[in-house]
C-alpha cells in the first residue's frame, strides 16, 4: 500500500505531492508555491531518485517535491478532520466498560444481559471523512481526542496514553450522545454560561445517584447546580418561546378499531394527575401533554397497531408566548419523560432519570414545557413540545378531533445473529 508516513523533508512525486496539497486545500490551508518546503522541483542530473509514497522513478526533467510541513499545520488539519470525535478507547471506551459490567452483574437481575458497543477503528473514520488512504498514516499521529490520547499525550501525566494507531477504536460524537442518550459535555458548558460549575463526570455519578435515590436528587451537589442552571436560564429569559405562530400541534391517541365513538376533546387532554394509565413513572409529578408540530409525525410517535385507529387532537396556542427549555439540544434521543406508554426496564429507568429530573425542575421553575427534536428515517423531522403547568381553555385548546385509520406496509430485514445494544435501543 502506498502511505505517507511524514513530511519531513519526504521525497514525493508530483501526484503523490498533489494528493496532499488537494487534501490540505480542502481544510484552508492553500499550501502549493505559498511555504517554504511547499515549491515544485524539476529533477536534474542522472542519480536515483523515487517517491517515498508510491515507489515510482523520478526521471530526469520530472516535476516533483521534497516536503516539509510544520506540525501546526497538519495538527490543524487533524483537528477539523478529528472534529467528530467524540470518546476512544480509553475515555468512552472504559466508561461504557463499567457500565455494562455493572448491568451484567446486577445482582437484582442475573438473567438480563448486554453486550458493549463497539466504535469504529480510526480508518473507518477517516474513510467516511473521505481522506485519501496514502494520508491515513499520516494523519493518524496528528489526531486527538477530547480526552486528550493521541498526539499531545507524551505532555499528559497519564503513562496509558499515546499516539492513535489506525486500528484504535473512536467513537463519533453522534455514537456517544445516541449511547448515553446525553450530552454531558454540553450541558456542562451550558450551565457554565450561567456561572455554574459542573464537571462532566460529575454529571455522570449524579446518573448513578438518581438511580438509587431518585427523590433526593436536590441533596446532591449537581442536582443543586442543575436547578440553578435551569433557573437561571429561565429568569434570564433565554427560554424557547413557542407561540400562535407556530400553527395547528397535534396529539394522537389509539382506540380499538371496534370502539366506535371518536374520542371528546375533553379526552384528548393528558390523562388528569392520579388517572392509573398515568402511571408512577411519570416522576415528573405533573400531567403531561405530549404534541408534535406535524400531522405524520403521530403514527411515529404513538405506534398503532392493526387493530387501533388514531383519534387525532388539533391543538391551538391560545396564550401569547409558552416558556419552553429545549431539552433536545442536550438530549437528541429524547422521547418524552415516563410515561403511559413506556414499560419499566431498568436500563430504560436509567436513561429516563436524568430527563425526568430536569423536567421536574423546569416544571416547579415555571417553564411550560420542553421540546426536542423527533427523527423518523432522516426525511421525517419535527418538533415535539412535552407541556405542563398549561391550562387548558387559557393557554392552549383543542380545535377539533378527527379519527384516521392508519395504512401499514410491512417489509422484511433480517437481524444479524449478533446485535449491539446501546440502552437507548429499550425503547
Ligand atoms: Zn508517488
Ligand atoms: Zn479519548
Amino acid at each position: 500500500m502506498h502511505v505517507i508516513t511524514d513530511l519531513n523533508e519526504t521525497t514525493l512525486c508530483f501526484s503523490c505531492g498533489s494528493l496532499f496539497f488537494d487534501f490540505s486545500g480542502k481544510y484552508g490551508h492553500d499550501l502549493l508555491g505559498k511555504i517554504d518546503g511547499c515549491h515544485v522541483i524539476t529533477k536534474e542530473g542522472k542519480e536515483k531518485l523515487s517517491c517515498t509514497c508510491c515507489n515510482e522513478d523520478i526521471i530526469e526533467e520530472d516535476s516533483y517535491f521534497i516536503l516539509t510541513i510544520e506540525d501546526d499545520i497538519l495538527n490543524d488539519i487533524a483537528d477539523q478532520v478529528g472534529a467528530d470525535i467524540g470518546g476512544c478507547t480509553y475515555c468512552e471506551g472504559e466508561e461504557r466498560g463499567h457500565f455494562v459490567h455493572a448491568f451484567n452483574n446486577d445482582p437484582h437481575d442475573p438473567s438480563s444481559r448486554m453486550e458493549q458497543p463497539e466504535g469504529i477503528t480510526l480508518s473507518e473514520y477517516f474513510f467516511d471523512k473521505d481522506v485519501p488512504e496514502e494520508l491515513y498514516q499520516l494523519l493518524c499521529t496528528h489526531i486527538q481526542c477530547p480526552c486528550g490520547h493521541g498526539r499531545d499525550a507524551y505532555n499528559n501525566d497519564n503513562s496509558n496514553r499515546g499516539i492513535f494507531e489506525i486500528d484504535d477504536d473512536i467513537y463519533t460524537k453522534r455514537d456517544v450522545a445516541d449511547y448515553w442518550g446525553f450530552q454531558y459535555e454540553e450541558f456542562c458548558a451550558f450551565s457554565q454560561s450561567y456561572g455554574v460549575t459542573i464537571e462532566k463526570d460529575d454529571l455522570n455519578n449524579f446518573r448513578t445517584y438518581l438511580s438509587r435515590y431518585p427523590m433526593l436528587a436536590l441533596k446532591h451537589p449537581v442536582g443543586k447546580a442543575i436547578y440553578q442552571t435551569l433557573e437561571k436560564h429561565f429568569e434570564a429569559r433565554d427560554f424557547s418561546l413557542l407561540t400562535p405562530k407556530v400553527g395547528t400541534l397535534y396529539r394522537g391517541r389509539t382506540r380499538k378499531r371496534d370502539t366506535p365513538t371518536v374520542l371528546t376533546k375533553e379526552q384528548m387532554w393528558a390523562p388528569p394527575q392520579g388517572h392509573p394509565q398515568h402511571g408512577r413513572y411519570n416522576s415528573i409529578g405533573v400531567p403531561v401533554l405530549y404534541v408534535a408540530d406535524r400531522l405524520d409525525a403521530i403514527p411515529y410517535e404513538i405506534h398503532p397497531t392493526h387493530e387501533d385507529v388514531l383519534d387525532i387532537g388539533e391543538f391551538q396556542i391560545l396564550r401569547k408566548e409558552l416558556h419552553l427549555f429545549d431539552l433536545g439540544s442536550f438530549d437528541p434521543t429524547f422521547q418524552g419523560f415516563f410515561n403511559e406508554m413506556n414499560e419499566e426496564t431498568k436500563i430504560l429507568k436509567q436513561a429516563y432519570l436524568l430527563p425526568n429530573f430536569i423536567g421536574t425542575c423546569c416544571s416547579f421553575i415555571g417553564y411550560h414545557g420542553v421540546r426536542y427534536e423527533g427523527v423518523h428515517d432522516k426525511e421525517l423531522t419535527y418538533t415535539n413540545y412535552a407541556l405542563f403547568n398549561i391550562e387548558p381553555g387559557v393557554d392552549i385548546q383543542v380545535r377539533d378531533v378527527i379519527c384516521y385509520a392508519p395504512q401499514f406496509t410491512i417489509t422484511l430485514e433480517e437481524i444479524p445473529q449478533f446485535t449491539k445494544r446501546s440502552p437507548t435501543d429499550f425503547f
